[in-house]
């Protein structure tokens, strides 16, 4: 098939790129690069040995989506473009009910003008927002407490309605859990700009001494530890879950939601100790105030995915850090830098 990926040059985008291309699917990107580098997409190629057709454009442009959707036979869809920075979302609502939104409002308005019915959506667990009880699963009821949630969970019903007024529509909704790692090759992985905002990648630029020491964000929480407890995913797992969704929506119509997650929850120190174990060496922390807005616990209940798509996590939390460390040993300045040696 003809996959168009939209924001294929990102973290989840490009592993996603790599195992479409190894299962034999054509792929075209759009992407604007505003929170990525074209040398991701040289890295997919250079890892596969194949081509990606790719367009440097913005899916609020509804003159190049519709290019792209003449020019080439898109045969289904798969939509991570959008901006997910939490922070950013609170202080930018505007911007980022524009982007995500209207970007996916206009991507479906011309995927119907071209009769393509079938996609994969980026979704996030974040759209759970606080429950009384784990693990997360599929039809408890949405509360996302951030405007960035709330894209997701808009989308997610709006994508619904589609389906509800033309049954045609085929749609996977994917909620991610906390994805972390890189491709065991180490030349794609995560390259946030400035400071990162999440646990691994501010681990692994606290092993690499770029940032001096890690903030613990609270540890009076009811966990084993009283650190904050996630369902880690390894990003090529997610990239496989994308696959197999993919299957599910050429064959099934109709709106399925499904956790992508292990159903396993590590502490924030579960995770230094994993890297401290990976590196050799300790990792300097310091225990600070709770993060506003941040919940206890959070993991998946994946068996939904399970039984339905046959996919199921198989990476644990020492490969997630030893795969996210070799693309920091070996990217230490991310993509930016490494331009002249591809
Ligand atoms: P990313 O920022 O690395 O990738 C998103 C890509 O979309 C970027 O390359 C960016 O340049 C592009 N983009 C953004 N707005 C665009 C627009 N209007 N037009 C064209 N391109 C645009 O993020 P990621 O971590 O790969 O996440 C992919 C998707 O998964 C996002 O929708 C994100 O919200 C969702 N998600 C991510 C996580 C996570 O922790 N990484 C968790 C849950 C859900
Ligand atoms: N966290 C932390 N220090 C950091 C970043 C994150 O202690 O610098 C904690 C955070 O409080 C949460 C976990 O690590 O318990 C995962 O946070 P992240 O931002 O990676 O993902 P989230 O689940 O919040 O989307």
């Amino acid at each position: 098939m003809n996959i168009l990926v939209t924001g294929g040059s990102g973290y989840i985008g490009s592993h996603t790129c790599i195992e479409l291309l190894n299962a034999g699917h054509t792929v075209t990107v759009i992407d604007n690069l505003s929170n990525s580098s074209h040398v991701a997409l040289q890295r997919v190629r250079k890892i596969t040995g194949k081509e990606v057709k790719f367009y440097h454009g913005d899916l609020l442009n509804r003159q190049l989506l519709e290019t792209i959707f003449s020019q080439n036979q898109i045969d289904a869809v798969i939509h991570f473009a959008g901006l997910k920075a939490v922070g950013e979302s609170v202080a930018k609502p505007f911007l980022y009910y524009h982007n995500n939104i209207t970007g996916t409002l206009l991507l479906c308005d011309v995927m119907e003008k071209y009769g393509v019915h079938q996609i994969v959506f980026s979704s996030s667990a974040t759209v759970y927002g606080a429950q009384k009880t784990v693990p997360l699963s599929e039809e408890l009821p949405l509360q996302a407490t951030n405007p960035y949630g709330k894209t997701k969970q808009m989308i997610e019903e709006i994508l619904q309605d589609l389906s509800i007024a033309n049954p045609k529509w085929s749609i996977a909704l994917l909620r991610y859990f906390n994805p972390v790692g890189a491709h065991e090759s180490g030349l794609i992985g995560e390259d946030p700009n400035g400071i990162p905002n999440n646990l691994v990648p501010f681990i692994t630029q606290v092993a690499s001494g770029r940032l001096q020491e890690l903030k613990v964000f609270g540890n009076q929480y009811k966990t084993h530890d009283g650190t904050g407890v996630r369902d880690y995913i390894h990003v090529v797992d997610l990239a496989y879950g994308h696959l197999r969704a993919l299957e599910s929506v050429v064959q099934n119509n109709g709106v399925h939601a499904y956790n992508l997650g292990t159903g396993i929850g590590y502490s924030v120190l579960d995770v230094v100790s994993a890297f401290e174990q990976v590196i050799g060496k300790p990792i300097p922390y310091k225990i600070v105030d709770p993060r506003p807005g941040d919940i206890a616990v959070s993991y998946a209940d994946p068996s939904k995915a399970k039984e339905e798509l046959n996919w199921k996590a198989t990476k644990g939390l020492y490969e997630m850090c030893e795969d996210a460390w070799r693309w920091q040993k070996t990217n230490p300045l991310g993509y930016e830098k490494e331009i002249q040696s591809v």
